[in-house]
């Protein structure tokens, strides 16, 4: 049936007519099937490159022979090993399948459609969707040299009264920069109370100095968000979680489907988070390699955001063709058209072997002017 015979029958949300979908890192399977490529490195989701924790393995190993039964929908073991990591009541806890679960549970349990969000330029693109998603609005406050302004961003929130949730990325992503704890600080003592600030931390492993967890003791209206996808490697599982007011994670639990998180994600999760050294060795690594790119793409005058993530953005002009140019040589990147930023391609920081192929398929493609 022809598209837009299904719209006229059944109109969506007017809201969802007009909405882009989230455009994902291309899986390596797809470029495979699209492309016949097969030596294939993926550097376009920010995904740890050094996989994750042996424990992790030797955990949902042991879960193998119970998958016909439910999870614990309550996540108990899981909330109490967070409970005790971060020091907060387990009460204070939301588990989501992903932090995206999470980030979605937090809009539909606070935002209308009479009401408003507000988030930065160039800020993870899924405040915006969810925005449109709840019919709400969603108010993109302009960033300065790719950062939050948060002077304009409280003017923003305190300007428009309908505002439910203002949303920070530290470090953000795509652009890898970050705030300090004190601007946030200051920011948050200047938002009205029943407004929601949103922390989303999803690469604070890689940057522990934007770890926000002493606010949640401050103010009662901080949420924390962060995932397991990232540094703890576990993207494929879809583990999330906030950190909150008991009685905001106790809206979260009334929206939430019950089984949101999975028997082996919570398996998983609950392993991971005891390897501490794996984390601390993951951004060591993330360190280095993040200078070596660094210092490759300076080496081909190709400017950069400086990055307090595991992932830099870098300025290259026809990102589009070049992206495409990459694609056929089997290396992943992420184009971000989508962000309004048509001459910057994001790239994870890998592991040497493949930042190193990186910068040699992205010099060779450089020096051929037959682009
Ligand atoms: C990756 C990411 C998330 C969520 O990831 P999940 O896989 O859903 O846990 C959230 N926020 C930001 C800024 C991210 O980059």
């Amino acid at each position: 049936m022809p598209k837009k015979e299904a719209q006229a029958i059944l109109p969506a949300y007017p809201s969802i007519e007009t909405l882009a979908p989230y455009q994902i890192g291309k899986p390596i399977e797809e470029l495979t099937r699209e492309m016949g490529v097969t030596d294939v490195i993926k550097l376009a989701s920010n995904e740890n490159p050094y996989g994750s924790s042996p424990r992790v393995t030797l955990a949902i190993t042991q879960e193998l022979d119970k998958l016909a039964r439910y999870p614990d929908g309550n996540g108990f073991g899981l909330k109490q090993k967070l409970a005790d990591f971060y020091e907060v009541s387990p009460n204070q806890v939301t588990l989501g399948n992903g932090a995206n679960d999470i980030l979605d549970l937090l809009a539909r349990s606070f935002v209308g459609h009479k009401d408003a969000m507000v988030y930065s330029q160039f800020a993870f693109i899924v405040y915006g969707i969810l925005a449109k998603a709840q019919g709400a609005l969603g108010i993109e406050v302009p960033a300065v040299h790719f950062a939050h302004d948060l002077a304009a961003m409280q003017q923003a929130v305190v300007k428009n009264t309908q505002t439910k949730i203002v949303f920070i990325a530290n470090p953000n992503n795509p652009t890898g920069t970050v705030l300090e704890i004190e601007e946030v600080r200051n920011f948050i003592a200047n938002i009205p109370p029943s407004v929601l600030v949103v922390i989303d931390e999803a690469y604070v492993e890689y940057c522990p100095a934007a770890n926000h967890r002493a606010l949640l003791d401050e103010f009662a209206n901080v949420v924390i968000v962060r995932t397991f996808s990232k540094a703890y490697g576990l993207a494929g599982l879809r583990i999330g979680y906030a950190l909150s007011s008991e009685s905001v994670a106790e809206m979260l639990n009334r929206v939430r489907q019950p089984f949101n998180v999975s028997r082996l994600g919570l398996a998983a999760a609950t392993a991971a988070i005891d390897d501490t050294a794996f984390i601390e060795r993951s951004n060591q690594l993330n360190i280095e390699q993040r200078r070596w790119l660094g210092s490759q793409f300076d080496a081909l005058g190709l400017g950069f955001i400086k990055s307090a993530a595991n992932f830099i953005m870098v300025e290259i002009d026809n990102a589009s063709s070049i992206n495409q140019a990459l694609l056929a040589q089997g290396v992943i990147v992420r184009p971000l058209q989508n962000y309004g930023l048509d001459n910057w391609l994001r790239v994870s920081v890998g592991t040497p072997e493949d930042n190193l192929r990186l910068i040699d398929t992205l010099r060779s493609i450089l020096n051929n002017d037959a682009l």
